[in-house]
C-alpha cells in the first residue's frame, strides 16, 4: 500500500508541483481542485503517465459537507490519508484595511484560515492514535508575508497567514503526542497564476529586484520543501522559510 498524501488546490502552481513530486516519492496522491477540473485531470494523468497513482477529488475548502465527503473519498478510494498539505489559498487586489470590504476579508479567512482548520480536523480524525490511527503530518502552506505584513498590497492575506503560523504552533503541541507533525512552509514570491488572479500579473517580473538572493522562486522549490517535511520524522511546530532571504 502506498502511503496517502491530500493536497488541497492541487490544479495547478504550488499544489499541482508538490501532487507531482509526492507521486515520484510514492505516495498516492489526492488531488483536491475548488472548479478547475481541467487542471487537476492534467496533474493526474501525468502522474499516471509517469506510473503514479492519483485520483481528481472536488471540494471547495470553504464548503465544510465538501471537505467531509472528499476525506470520505480518500478513505474508499485511497485508503487513510497519512500527510495533508493545506496549499489552497487566495490573495486579491492590492488595496488598503480602509478600502477593504467586509466580503473579501470575510472571503480571505474562510479560505485560508477556515478551509485548512476543518481539513486539519478530518486528518487528524484519521491519524491520531487516539482515534485508532498510525499518525501522520500536516503540512501548511504560509506566506512570508505573515512576517512582512502586507502593508500597502493585502494585509487581510498577511493576516490569514498569521493565523496559518499561530495554528502550527498549537496544534502541532496539541497532537504531537498522538503521532500527528504539523509543520509550514513559508513561501515568498514563487511564479504561480496567484498573483494574476491577485491582480498583480507583474509580481514575478519585479519581485527579484527586492528579494535578497535576486529572483523569484519556482513551486518546485516550494514543493522540495513540503516533501521534506511529509518524511521529516523529528521536526514539528517548525515554520520553514522558502522566500529566497526576505
Ligand atoms: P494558484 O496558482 O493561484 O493556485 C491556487 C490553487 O488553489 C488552485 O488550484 C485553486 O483551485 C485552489 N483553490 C483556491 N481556492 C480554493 C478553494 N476555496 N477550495 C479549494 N481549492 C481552492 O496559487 P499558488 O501560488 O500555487 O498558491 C498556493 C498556496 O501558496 C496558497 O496558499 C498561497 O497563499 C501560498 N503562497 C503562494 C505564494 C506565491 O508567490 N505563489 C507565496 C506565498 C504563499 P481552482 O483552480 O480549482 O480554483
Amino acid at each position: 500500500m502506498k502511503p496517502v498524501m491530500i493536497v488541497t488546490g492541487a490544479g495547478r502552481g504550488i499544489g499541482a508541483a508538490t501532487a507531482i513530486m509526492a507521486a515520484q516519492k510514492g505516495y498516492a496522491v489526492a488531488v483536491n481542485y475548488r472548479s478547475d477540473k481541467a487542471s487537476a485531470d492534467q496533474v493526474v494523468a501525468e502522474i499516471e503517465a509517469d506510473g503514479g497513482r492519483a485520483i481528481a477529488v472536488q471540494a471547495d475548502v470553504v464548503d465544510e459537507a465538501a471537505i467531509v465527503a472528499m476525506f470520505e473519498t480518500v478513505d474508499r478510494e485511497l485508503g487513510r490519508v497519512d500527510v495533508l498539505v493545506n496549499n489552497a489559498g487566495v490573495v486579491d487586489q492590492i488595496s488598503r484595511v480602509d478600502d477593504m470590504s467586509f466580503d473579501r476579508v470575510d472571503r480571505m479567512m474562510k479560505i485560508n484560515v477556515v478551509g485548512p482548520f476543518i481539513c486539519a480536523r478530518e486528518a487528524i480524525k484519521r491519524m491520531s492514535t487516539q482515534h485508532g490511527g498510525k499518525g501522520g503530518a500536516i503540512v501548511n502552506i504560509g506566506s512570508a508575508a505573515s512576517h512582512l505584513g502586507g502593508a500597502g498590497e493585502y494585509i487581510d492575506y498577511a493576516a490569514s497567514k498569521g493565523a496559518i503560523d499561530v495554528m502550527t504552533e498549537g496544534l502541532s503541541k496539541e497532537v504531537a503526542g498522538e503521532g500527528i507533525r504539523v509543520n509550514t512552509v513559508r513561501p515568498g514570491v514563487i511564479r504561480t497564476t496567484i498573483h494574476a488572479s491577485g491582480g498583480n500579473p507583474d509580481k514575478p517580473d519585479v519581485a527579484g529586484e527586492v528579494i535578497p538572493m535576486g529572483r523569484i522562486g519556482e513551486p518546485e522549490e516550494i514543493a522540495n520543501a513540503v516533501l521534506w517535511l511529509a518524511e521529516a520524522g523529528f521536526t514539528t511546530g517548525a515554520l520553514i522559510d522558502v522566500d529566497g532571504g526576505v
